[in-house]
């Protein structure tokens, strides 16, 4: 996990006043990539005590606009987040026990936001999911 000086320089570097339960968030989702909401409120509380999961999820909306965390929705999981930004990876997602990998993009510097036809959109963000069974489950 980067040092406490580091989270905070992110935070400045966002523009982003510096509060505890920021630094904690920011903390939480770089040491639990693809963690959803109710591990990283568990991993906040158990660095600066009691915190709503109000502000928690205040928090991460706040960080998710600043672009110093990404939300991910795989379909039929609740939202995960992660620290790693801006490099247009995907993720693996396993059907059977919900476990979530990043892959790097297959082609390179997000190609995929160059759509076929963009009928018009102004597309900001392309999420590739590839679906499968992990490892564990398919020796299982
Ligand atoms: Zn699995
Ligand atoms: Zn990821």
């Amino acid at each position: 996990m980067p040092a406490t000086a580091e989270l905070e320089r992110m935070l400045r570097g966002a523009s982003l006043r510096v509060t505890r339960p920021r630094v904690a968030v920011l903390a939480a989702v770089h040491d639990h990539p693809h963690a959803d909401t109710s591990s990283i409120i568990g991993a906040v509380r158990e660095e600066i005590g009691a915190v709503s999961p109000q502000a928690v999820y205040d928090v991460l909306r706040v960080l998710t606009d600043a672009e110093l965390v990404r939300r991910i929705h795989p379909p039929g999981s609740v939202a995960r987040y992660e620290s790693r930004v801006g490099d247009n990876h995907h993720h693996l997602v396993c059907r059977s026990c919900g476990a979530i990998t990043d892959v790097a993009c297959a082609a390179g510097a997000a190609p995929c936001l160059t759509a076929a036809d963009d009928h018009g959109y102004a597309i900001d963000e392309a999420e590739v999911i590839y679906w499968g069974v992990c490892p564990a489950c398919s020796t299982a």
